[in-house]
């Protein structure tokens, strides 16, 4: 379905992620990314790259940033080895916790970088757009700690199925606009965040959420992200002596996973594996699995793989999770995929419920529903490959999820067992 490359090529745009090179000035990975977006915003985003370029390789910045992870954020996060989960699905098991991060998932390392950046921008306000509400939560916690206005547009579906980030974005004092066209989803959050941005392009910063959209975002998000993965690899040194034999994150824009998986795409014996929504099955609009099922076009500002029809349609999508719901995925991502460095899978619904509640019961973690996509691809990893080191991104911690697991009492585990 996706773009296909000689071995040549393959090999040559490997070479170039490995070695930073990608995006190149046009903000393309390979043929994936760019910048597809009405005129108005084009002198914003040539500002935004500019400034992000000078601050990203400015001592002060990134110092800044690295004090208010290691202080505010609670950097690094622990690895922790899942010794239960290793015997269960014959394994060695380690969990890079995102879920301990201040605000409960890996979305704050993004949220904080850009909130400062918005600051020595200039900025007088900041929007935002969510899915999970996880982003919202992060964005409103990061510009109040900056000291920014911040306005959160989410989709009226995801209002209802998580109430409680919307209380606490509030209470963070972010103004949350239920976005009632269109899907209803994080597609049209997003649409209604860059309408917002197209009205006042200068004094507003759009703090995107994850490694999408228009360049310089998935590579401005990918950069403040790369901490999970360095500091993972160096933990897995330290307290496995090796690098994992294979690497799952779940993927929904794909920011947890490229954080996780870019810092280790040039070691060799590292199997990079994301995790997408296989929701109720393969049919159309019952599933996110944009990688397996997607073919090339352009999403909001970015030529990337999207879930389409023949006409070229946008479909609509289905999981269980609110934070992987999304018909589009990180250019980055589509261009691992087409050259063979990441391999992407999907879990079902039901799947990824089974994996959180073995979690839960073995491990004494709740993991995000996201989250627990990334635990289903890895125990059907484990069963085909027994006796091997895995390392999971755990993105984030499911409490926010409790009114949807709520609906499914933990008998019907064991009765579908
Ligand atoms: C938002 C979210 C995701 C999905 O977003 P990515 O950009 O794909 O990482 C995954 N896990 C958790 C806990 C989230 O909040």
């Amino acid at each position: 379905m996706t773009i296909e490359f000689s071995e040549t090529e393959k090999a040559r745009l490997l070479e170039a992620t490995i070695a930073g090179q990608l995006p190149d000035e046009r903000g393309r990975f390979g043929p994936f990314g760019g910048r597809y977006v009405p005129e108005t915003l084009v002198p914003a985003l040539e500002r935004l790259t500019e400034g992000m370029h000078r601050h990203l390789a400015d001592r002060a910045f990134l110092e800044r940033f690295r004090h208010e992870l290691t202080t505010w954020v609670g950097r690094p996060t622990p690895l922790t080895e899942a010794p239960n989960l290793g015997r269960a699905w014959g394994a060695q098991v380690w969990l890079k916790r995102e879920d301990l991060a201040h605000t409960g998932a890996h979305k704050i390392n993004n949220a904080i970088g850009q909130a400062l950046l918005a600051k020595l921008l200039g900025a007088r306000r900041v929007i935002a757009e969510t899915g999970a509400g996880q982003h919202g939560v992060a964005s409103a916690a990061a510009c109040a700690r900056v000291g920014l206005p911040c306005t959160v547009y989410m989709g009226a579906v995801d209002v209802e199925r998580q109430a409680p980030n919307v209380d606490r974005m509030r209470r963070l004092g972010a103004e949350v606009h239920a976005v009632q066209s269109g899907d209803r989803t994080l597609r049209s959050a997003i649409d209604e965040a860059l309408r917002d941005w197209v009205s006042d392009p200068a004094g507003t910063y759009y703090l995107l959420g994850s490694a999408v959209g228009p360049h310089p975002y998935p590579y401005l998000v990918r950069e403040l992200h790369c901490v999970i993965g360095r500091e993972s690899r160096a933990q897995m040194l330290t307290a496995a002596g090796a690098l994992p034999d294979a690497v799952f994150a779940c993927v929904g824009g794909g920011s947890n996973a490229i954080g996780l998986f870019h810092p280790m795409v040039g070691d060799p014996g590292v199997a990079l594996i994301g995790v997408e929504a296989g929701g109720r099955g393969g049919g159309l609009g019952e599933h996110s699995a944009t990688l397996s099922r997607g073919r090339p076009g352009v999403l909001q500002g970015c030529y990337t793989l999207l879930l389409q029809d023949d006409d070229g349609q946008v479909q609509g999508t289905h999981s269980i999770s609110a934070g992987l719901d999304y018909p589009g995925v990180g250019p980055e991502h589509a261009l691992l995929q087409s050259i063979g460095r990441v391999r992407y899978t999907n879990a079902r619904d039901d799947d990824a419920l089974d994996a959180l509640n073995e979690c839960c019961a073995l491990e004494g973690i709740l993991p995000a529903l996201e989250t627990a996509h990334a635990f289903a691809g890895a125990r059907a990893w484990a069963r085909e490959n027994s006796g091997r080191r895995i390392l999971i991104g755990l993105s984030g911690r499911g409490d926010k999820d409790m009114p949807t697991l709520s609906r499914f009492p933990m008998e019907a585990r064991h009765a579908t067992a």
